[in-house]
């Protein structure tokens, strides 16, 4: 029977997240640049790239979790006039600031083609069927119910659609393994504290990535989750992984 423990538990998985992400929000994209040495720039220029928005048609892109817009913008850039891009994240705070950058950028200058929407991964506030692709990076790892998740991401997707995650995963090359484990242990918490005044959060948050599933194992939910075609592709020695999958 369920008495409502693991949804307790869930919940408070979620509390803590958004806290985490609210104290953090005007830091985010500093401490994204001295955590990963600038590294996630690269993972997400490959994401980009294999989601390879097209020039001269109409494109719809939903990203989940999308914070500070980082994604969002780099779709945009890579896409032709006609793509749009929705940014969803369940915090405020980080979407005020990626919608103060798109202002900076002039985004917002060039019509609708960026917004900002406040909601769940988990119960997307978005009709059905209604995107050409769904990206979540770094984002996944905090959502509380994965399945949930995945099966609000099939439901948004057009027939045809295709879903990108990029999320930490598992350090498989020997010797990199262990100089990454001293890195997350040591120096992750250190730079939070310096930088975010925060050491407790950004523990938790190491802590995270190690309790995410296997690639092998995320690939299998999202197969039960209905997408078709489902690959993994470590990058930088597994540090991090791009899984993508396809709504037929
Ligand atoms: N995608 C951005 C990037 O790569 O820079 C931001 C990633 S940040 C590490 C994780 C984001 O997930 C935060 O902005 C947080 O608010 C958001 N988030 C956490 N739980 C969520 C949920 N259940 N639904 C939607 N967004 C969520």
């Amino acid at each position: 029977a369920d008495f409502g423990f693991e949804r307790v538990a869930l919940d408070e998985k979620q509390g803590r997240v958004d806290s985490v992400f609210h104290s953090v929000a005007r830091r985010y994209d500093i401490m994204n640049d001295l955590m990963s040495a600038g590294l996630h720039r690269a993972w997400k220029a490959q994401l980009v790239s294999m989601l390879r928005p097209p020039q001269n048609r109409a494109f719809a892109h939903l990203d989940v979790a999308g914070g500070t817009g980082d994604v969002a913008f780099r779709v945009l850039a890579a896409g032709g006039p006609r793509t749009r891009v929705t940014v969803l994240d369940i915090n405020e705070s980080m979407l005020r600031v990626g919608a103060e950058r798109a202002r900076d950028r002039k985004i917002d200058e060039v019509g609708d083609r960026i917004a900002f929407v406040t909601g769940n991964a988990e119960a997307l506030p978005l009709p059905d069927a209604a995107f050409d692709a769904y990206t979540i990076a770094f984002g996944i790892r905090n959502v509380p119910r994965i399945d949930a998740a995945l099966a609000e991401a099939r439901r948004v997707l057009k027939p045809g659609g295709r879903f990108l995650c990029l999320e930490f995963s598992a350090v498989d090359v020997p010797l990199l393994d262990r100089i990454y484990d001293a890195y997350s242990f040591n120096v992750i918490p250190r730079i939070g504290a310096r930088v975010a005044g925060d050491a407790e959060s950004y523990r938790y948050l190491v802590e995270s990535i190690r309790k995410f599933p296997t690639r092998g194992a995320f690939a299998g939910m999202i197969e039960r989750a209905g997408f078709r075609h489902v690959t993994d592709r470590p990058l930088s020695g597994g540090i991090v992984a791009i899984h993508s999958g396809w709504k037929v």
